[in-house]
């Protein structure tokens, strides 16, 4: 069906997305994540699963999504330094008081204690012992000196410990055991295919935020200095319960991507994300009415609406526009739908995921809007919180107040998947 509407004085239309260009921006959640050493993998990337799949329980999460001028590290234990690439032994000290790691012409420098080497590696006697711009992680941390003198900050982590900080990071356990169940399990397969991708980055597999997956460590600062818990018993409990289960579709893992809340349906995955399974598909989700942005109003005046799109010089920040928005209803809406703006006789085709590139997400909490123009303001009226596709966290507590197990939940968002343990061989 052709929802665009007929403009009688369209003369020029301008679209100012490019497809693929875009695709590959909204795809950098989950592919620029990507990584591995493969002589560390033991499941292949098109594997069948089965209770035999074997895998490697070590990962590792870049730690910011940029390389850093300098960071912070502290140990109460001791500490050892290797060459990442070598095993050859730099340092040992007793423990590392707070010092600020910055790169020299030929290392990097931790307080006064110089390293002639641009990887390194720290292990600590204590797990977990080392805090790294005031978070506590377990596992080693390893820093890479980039050419350009930042650097890059990695946490080499076995999976189970890293799921254990990703479920609380992600979901509150006020959720319920559950949902916090089918997190879980969603988290696990999410880390595990993005290792299976063999997507090579040199240094890392996943990121430690939503571009990834969000995974604060042990412990992290709050917002007024205090400090909180970034895993708790009962994510300990959870990843144990759990521990070597994936959710499969035709006997392989697959990307779990999800979301905060989906406001009533999920998105199409293969609308957002080129490497969507079929099971990421659209689902009815009457579960997440809860969710503080299930539905939204937001506005912005047309004026600074505009200036957003003065860089291509189409639309004039100045003037009035006439808007067409074919969105039948808010259910209905989809990320890719266009919305039409019309300036003396130019149309410029905007999609809404590009809208909200475009204004932010603070103002935008998720691609599922319509749009409307009221006096000198734009409104956006939308529903819910991130991307829209697969799993919905908050869809998931309702599930669990209703008393849905764990592996039901993730079946509703995934439909035709079974849940499947595998073993890591080193356990
Ligand atoms: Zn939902």
């Amino acid at each position: 069906m052709d929802r665009k509407p007929k403009l009688g004085k369209r003369r020029r239309v301008f679209r100012y997305h490019a497809r693929s260009r875009s695709l590959v921006l909204l795809c950098a959640t989950g592919l620029l994540a990507l990584g591995l050493f493969l002589s560390e993998l033991v499941l292949p990337p098109t594997a069948s699963i089965s209770p035999h799949t074997t895998f490697d329980p070590w990962i590792r999460v870049a730690l910011t999504n940029s390389p850093l001028r300098s960071l912070s590290l502290k140990s109460e234990s001791p500490v050892t330094i290797t060459a990442a690439n070598s095993n050859q032994m730099l340092s040992q000290t007793e423990k590392l008081s707070l010092s600020e790691v910055i790169a020299t012409s030929n290392g990097v420098r931790i307080g006064d204690l110089e390293l002639p080497a641009t990887r390194i590696e720290l292990r600590v006697e204590e797990d977990p012992g080392l805090w790294v711009n005031r978070h506590l992680y377990r596992g080693r941390v390893q820093i890479y000196r980039m050419k350009d003198g930042r650097l890059r900050v990695v946490n080499k982590v076995r999976l189970e410990d890293y799921l254990a900080s990703v479920v609380d990071s992600e979901m509150p356990i006020e959720f319920g055991r559950e949902a916090r169940i089918a997190q879980c399990i969603a988290a696990r397969t999410y880390a595990l295919y993005q290792l299976s991708q063999r997507q090579t980055h040199p240094y890392f597999d996943l990121y430690a935020n939503t571009r990834s997956q969000m995974y604060l460590g042990v412990e992290y600062p709050g917002p007024g200095g205090q400090r909180w818990a970034g895993e708790s018993r009962q994510s300990r409990e959870i990843v144990n319960e759990t521990r070597g289960e994936v959710c499969t579709h035709n006997e392989q893992i697959f990307c779990t991507y999800f979301s905060a809340a989906c406001g009533g349906r999920t998105v199409e995955g293969r609308d957002l994300f080129s490497d969507a399974a079929a099971p990421v598909t659209q689902v009815d989700c009457e579960w997440c009415s809860d969710a503080k942005l299930h539905r939204w109003e937001h506005r912005l005046s047309l004026h600074r609406f505009l200036q957003q799109f003065d860089r291509e010089q189409v639309l004039s920040s100045e003037g009035s526009i006439q808007l067409r928005d074919s969105a039948p209803s808010i259910l209905n809406v989809e990320p890719r739908d266009s919305i039409l703006l019309e300036q003396q006789g130019v149309v410029l085709e905007l999609q809404r995921y590009e809208i909200q590139q475009r204004l932010g997400a603070r103002l935008l909490p998720s691609p599922l809007f319509q749009m409307k123009l009221e006096g000198e303001d734009v409104v956006f009226e939308g529903r819910g919180h991130g991307h829209g596709v697969g799993f919905c966290q908050w869809g998931a507590r309702g599930q669990a107040q209703s008393g849905r197990d764990g592996r039901t939940i993730l079946q509703t968002y995934y439909p035709g998947t079974k849940v499947v343990r595998i073993v890591a061989p080193s356990q």
